[in-house]
């Protein structure tokens, strides 16, 4: 192996980063897209906020407390994190480093502070998509009808969406989440032309290798 282990796989595996502000739909897009694509891992952050009624500890997010947050954080065990609603968000290092070195594609549910901290770090590697609500009284409706959160995080969901939203000019794609089936479509078709990327393509060297007619191959 080489000494750069993300350079070794047949295919560079690609890091598929969604953001949007809250009731957008983009956990729900999230989790349609992971069940439908099983070469799609997800990156599951490590989280000092409480868990909501359907969330799992492992699956939707790690849940874990501030003192083992900074731990994890300080020993560098955090890819990027960030401060978010009053509460930590990070994301596992370990996780992305195995997926690349292994050629494997992970989506990353994370804010604009994240999404620019993993494009920062990884440039070959991430996709941004930024996904917008289709107006700003569905933006509303659908942070309001969540009916999981305390009010005073719900008012700062609201005031922090336009400020999520101000950054969507740094994403690769944006896209208006109108209904889900046709959101998700245009998601599988993100992550099927990126993977054709000439540069994810690794494997391809050896094939054209093999493709020289047999005359000049002698
Ligand atoms: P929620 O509390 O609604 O699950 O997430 C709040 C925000 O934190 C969302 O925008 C979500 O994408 C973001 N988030 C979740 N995990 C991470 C992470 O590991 N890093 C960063 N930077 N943001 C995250």
């Amino acid at each position: 192996m080489s000494s750069d282990p993300i350079a070794t796989p047949d295919r560079r595996g690609l890091c598929l980063i969604l953001s949007s502000p809250s009731g957008a739909g983009k956990t729900t897009l999230a989790r349609l897209l992971l069940a439908s694509d099983a070469s799609l891992g997800h990156s599951v952050s490590v989280t000092t906020r409480p868990s909501r009624a359907q969330e799992a500890d492992g699956v939707d997010y790690y849940f874990v407390t501030r003192d083992r947050f900074e731990a994890m954080r300080d020993a560098g065990e955090l890819l990027e994190w960030a401060e978010v609603f009053g509460n930590f968000y990070g994301t596992p290092a370990e996780p992305v480093k195995a997926a690349l070195a292994e050629g494997r594609d992970m989506l990353f549910d994370v804010d604009w502070q994240g999404a620019s901290s993993i494009a920062a770090l990884l440039p070959e590697d991430a996709v941004r998509v930024f996904i917008l609500p289709p107006s700003g009284e569905e933006l509303s409706r659908r942070i309001y009808s969540r009916g999981t959160d305390p009010e005073h995080v719900i008012e700062a969901r609201l005031e922090g969406a336009e400020a999520e939203i101000s950054h969507w000019g740094d994403y690769d794609y944006v896209l208006v989440n109108r209904n889900v089936e046709d959101s998700l479509a245009v998601l599988k078709g993100i992550v099927t032309a990126e993977r054709h990327r000439r540069h994810r393509q690794v494997g391809l060297r050896t094939l054209i290798a093999h493709l020289a007619p047999p005359s000049r191959t002698r």
